[in-house]
């Protein structure tokens, strides 16, 4: 999906190509929503900014994809793609993809951080891992 395409996404792709996830935050209710859009979904009011997430968050549901939908599609197989909602923006769910996560560890409200590594794609994109790690 290109800016072109999604031009609701544009701040949002700039600050995590920049390393820091931020999130839409309407200054009226003062709270964040997700996805971007030019009136807040909880008061309708217009005075939306960004504001930044600590990028922590919790395991709300995933699947595994296991085969190739697109032929053009070259990663890894399987895959974990997840719905994680953020710790410190309640009830704000993003879908990503979780890596670094051992499949046995996953269960709802799993501890998750935000992970940058695919920041510096196109469109720049962030993924979530485990919290903690299978030395902690
Ligand atoms: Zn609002």
């Amino acid at each position: 999906m290109s800016d072109a395409l999604a031009p609701e996404f544009t701040a949002f792709n700039r600050w995590l190509a920049a390393g820091e996830l931020r999130l839409p935050w309407c200054d009226a209710c003062r709270r964040h929503h997700w996805y971007p859009m030019p009136r807040c979904p909880h008061c309708r009011a217009s005075d939306i900014g960004w504001r930044a997430v600590a990028g922590r968050a919790r395991l709300y549901s995933w699947t595994e994809v296991s085969h190739r939908f697109d032929p053009r599609y070259q990663g890894p197989l399987p895959y974990i793609v997840a719905l994680v909602e953020f710790d410190d923006a309640p009830g704000v769910r993003l879908v990503t993809n979780l890596v670094d996560t051992p499949r046995e560890w996953l269960a709802v409200h799993l501890p998750l951080v935000a992970d940058f590594r695919a920041a510096g794609e196109t469109p720049p994109r962030v993924l979530f891992r485990a919290a903690l790690t299978r030395s902690e």
